[in-house]
């Protein structure tokens, strides 16, 4: 007998064939296993027709019968009414189309169809307006009763061309031949533990399900399987870093002591705690890989210093890279001011710098006369050579991609320590599954003292009362960041511009300076606006949401975001992050004419809270996890069935449960990792690179 292998490519399935198969293509499915995973969307009971007498207005019904009328009127000049009658043997309905008269064409009389929908009624006789719809005469050589009727029904995504029938038919003909091929690679431990179903029961369940029970088991195997997998693959590759040989520094002593206490505060509890988890990592013998998770304002470069002061004391050396040149200006300067008199060098490296200024800057680098370098993606250049990196930190992670922090982490001779921060709080359950290889800390609290900022949503008629508050504002010495969605009108849509709107709040505030920052503006012009507001110079800083990152002005006391609605959350939360960095009372203004309830419901979640995971749990709800990260940090992390929000209990098992397996492989079990590991190879092909991250 023929080994029946479940590889094979599609076109050899029965029913399939060269043409086809260019169509399944299309879908993604190239081989028999796509077209087995290429589950349905959604699922139409059919396995008790209503008959159409029984069709009751307001109901969600699918119907039976045959079309005995199919006809197209204008009514009016501009609408057409396509109108199919079908009947049974008990009664007759329409089906309604409004401007679709190719409808008339394609349900012509004598065919056998079903409509799906909700019935309403038209001058006394049933009717349902643009059902879904399928014709049901079989195909020469195909039996219909088997996949498309009497039972519970698979609705698969699809493009034209190819029609639910034809798809059902051909995975009907590849579940028979080829499902028993399917091998099912989950350890017996883990399906015993959590109860799972089969995987190829499972799976014909998903297609074809016996019942509604069954097809929620198939299910909910599925998630699992997908939540599994990826974290199998995370934790085994975390611990392939484990095992990797790092560097050791000094945790504790004289100098990491003296920073300490130089400091002009104590540090919070939270950042006490972190720095412990820090310091466990860089004398573990393994490479740091950890993830510090802290909101605006919480105080993570202090963290993130003292982590380089133990990189030193460990006679390492170590890079911070931030975003912008504006960032890591800050950060260069608020360091070397608290490492004075320490023993401890700090250098800046950025782009912008004159020539011979940097060479002479590379060149302490390459020497080792500075310890910790500071600077923006200048520092990933060729020719910055370290003498010895040993800590590598990346501000505001989110804004590199992963070639470049990886370009950094490769600067070190040996497998560095690596800090990647982030100001946006992720969801725990986003978070496993996009860093689920990284080690977590979280700064959750504020350093002592802050007062809340006050945050208040008006309409856009409220501008009057608006502007005499930031006036009375103004003229307490404090300043403003305004902030609107455009740089420049445009004809598409109606929003304020930042350029049309620098106009008029410099016309309505004449006693004050305003001056605008925006994306469009040369870097060094943005460099100097910024410098000027920082230096008190400009008192209204109109701009769009270039400020968002990192910009630490103290007495900037009020932020007014217009067409608030039209921003996330999360992007709203860290531009108030903006505000509230010094001893004064902030405020944040948010102008919105929300015209939906949700809208209205975030913007009231920005009032009642400042908890940056709050609100971004509300944030990945509303706008799905894409959206949420800006850019495709992992391409792995989608899934085909399961959902992070409704099937997060199934996450966290399926993360304990990935856990448990790969802390039972001690080095007795070299072949159940290599098994495990060309799974996960399988599973997600070079996106997973298992063993060379460093
Ligand atoms: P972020 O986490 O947003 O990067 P920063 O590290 O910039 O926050 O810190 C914000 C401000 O809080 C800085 O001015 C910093 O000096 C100050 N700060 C940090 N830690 C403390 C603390 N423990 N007590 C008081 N102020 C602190
Ligand atoms: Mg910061």
């Amino acid at each position: 007998m023929a080994q029946i292998n479940i590889d094979t490519e599609v076109q050899y399935v029965k029913g399939v064939g060269p043409q086809r198969a260019v169509l399944l293509e299309k879908l993604g499915i190239k081989s028999v296993r796509d077209l087995l995973y290429y589950l349905p969307r959604d699922w139409v009971d059919r396995s008790n027709l209503t008959p159409i007498i029984k069709a009751r207005p307001g109901e969600l019904e699918t119907l039976q019968g045959v079309v005995i009328a199919s006809e197209t009127r204008q009514v009016r000049p501009r609408l057409r009414i396509t109108r199919v009658t079908i009947k049974d043997h008990t009664g007759f309905i329409s089906g309604v189309w409004y401007n679709q008269p190719y409808i008339e064409k394609v349900l012509k009389r004598g065919f056998e169809v079903i409509f799906h929908g909700k019935i309403d009624t038209y001058r006394n006789y049933l009717q349902i307006a643009g059902p879904e719809y399928e014709i049901m005469d079989d195909e020469p050589g195909e039996s219909n009763t088997s996949v498309n009727m009497n039972r519970i029904v698979p609705i698969y995504p699809l493009t034209d061309k190819l029609y639910q029938k034809q798809l059902r038919r051909i995975i009907k003909n590849a579940l028979d031949i080829y499902l028993p091929a399917l091998s099912d690679d989950m350890p017996v431990s883990v399906i015993k533990k959590y109860s799972l179903a089969g995987l190829k029961a499972s799976i014909y369940s998903l297609h074809f399900p016996e019942n509604f029970e069954s097809l929620k088991a198939g299910k909910r195997r599925i998630v699992f399987d997908e939540f599994f997998y990826l974290q199998l693959a995370f934790l085994l590759r975390r611990l392939g870093i484990k095992k990797e040989k790092g560097i050791i520094f000094a945790s504790a002593g004289g100098m990491y002591d003296n920073f300490i206490k130089s400091l002009p505060f104590g540090l919070t509890g939270a950042q006490k705690r972190v720095l412990s988890e820090i310091g466990a990592d860089v004398i573990s013998g393994s490479p740091m890989n950890r993830l510090l998770q802290g909101d605006v304002g919480s105080g993570k470069t202090i963290v993130a210093l003292a982590a380089c002061v133990m990189a030193k004391q460990g006679d390492f050396q170590s890079a911070i890279m931030a975003p912008t040149e504006i960032l890591a200006q800050q950060h260069f300067r608020s360091s070397d001011a608290l490492f004075k008199g320490q023993g401890i060098t700090c250098g800046f490296l950025s782009g912008a710098m004159p020539k011979a200024k940097r060479a002479k800057i590379i060149e302490r680098i390459g020497n080792g006369e500075i310890d910790i370098v500071i600077g923006t993606h200048a520092l990933i250049q060729d020719d910055v050579i370290f003498r010895n990196l040993g800590l590598v930190v990346i501000d505001e992670q989110h804004r590199f991609g992963v070639m470049q922090r990886m370009a950094l982490v490769k600067k070190g001779r040996e497998p560095v320590h690596s800090l990647i921060m982030t100001a946006t709080p992720i969801p725990r359950t986003l978070s496993m599954t996009v860093y689920g290889d990284t080690d977590v800390s979280i700064i959750d609290e504020m350093p002592p003292g802050r007062k809340p900022i006050k945050t208040h949503v008006f309409e856009s008629g409220d501008t009057g009362t608006i502007y005499s508050f930031l006036e009375q504002r103004l003229r307490n010495g404090e300043q403003v960041y305004a902030v609107y969605p455009l740089v420049a009108e445009s004809e598409k849509v109606d929003l304020k511009s930042a350029i049309e709107m620098e106009k008029e709040l410099s016309a309505r505030f004449r006693d004050f300076k305003t001056a605008i920052i925006h994306g469009r503006m040369k870097k060094d012009e943005r460099d100097a606006v910024m410098t000027s507001f920082r230096n008190k110079q400009t008192d209204i800083l109109v701009a769009t949401t270039v400020i968002e990152v990192g910009i630490d002005v103290p007495d900037a006391s009020v932020i007014m975001i217009e067409h608030a609605d039209r921003f996330g959350l999360s992007q709203l939360h860290q531009l108030r992050g903006r505000v509230g960095r010094g001893e004064k009372q902030s405020y944040c203004i948010l102008v919105g004419d929300p015209h939906t309830e949700d809208s209205i419901k975030r913007l009231k979640t920005m009032e009642e809270t400042q908890d940056g995971f709050k609100i971004s749990e509300k944030d990945l709800e509303i706008r799905g996890p894409g959206e949420f990260l800006g850019t495709r940090q992992h391409g792995i992390s989608e899934f085909k069935v399961a959902n992070i929000f409704t099937d997060r209990s199934e996450l966290f098992l399926a993360r304990e449960a990935a856990s448990a397996v790969v802390d039972g492989l001690d080095d007795g079990h070299q072949d159940e990792k290599e098994r495990l590991e060309n799974i996960i190879r399988q599973r997600y092909g070079d996106s997973f690179d298992l063993i060379n991250i460093g």
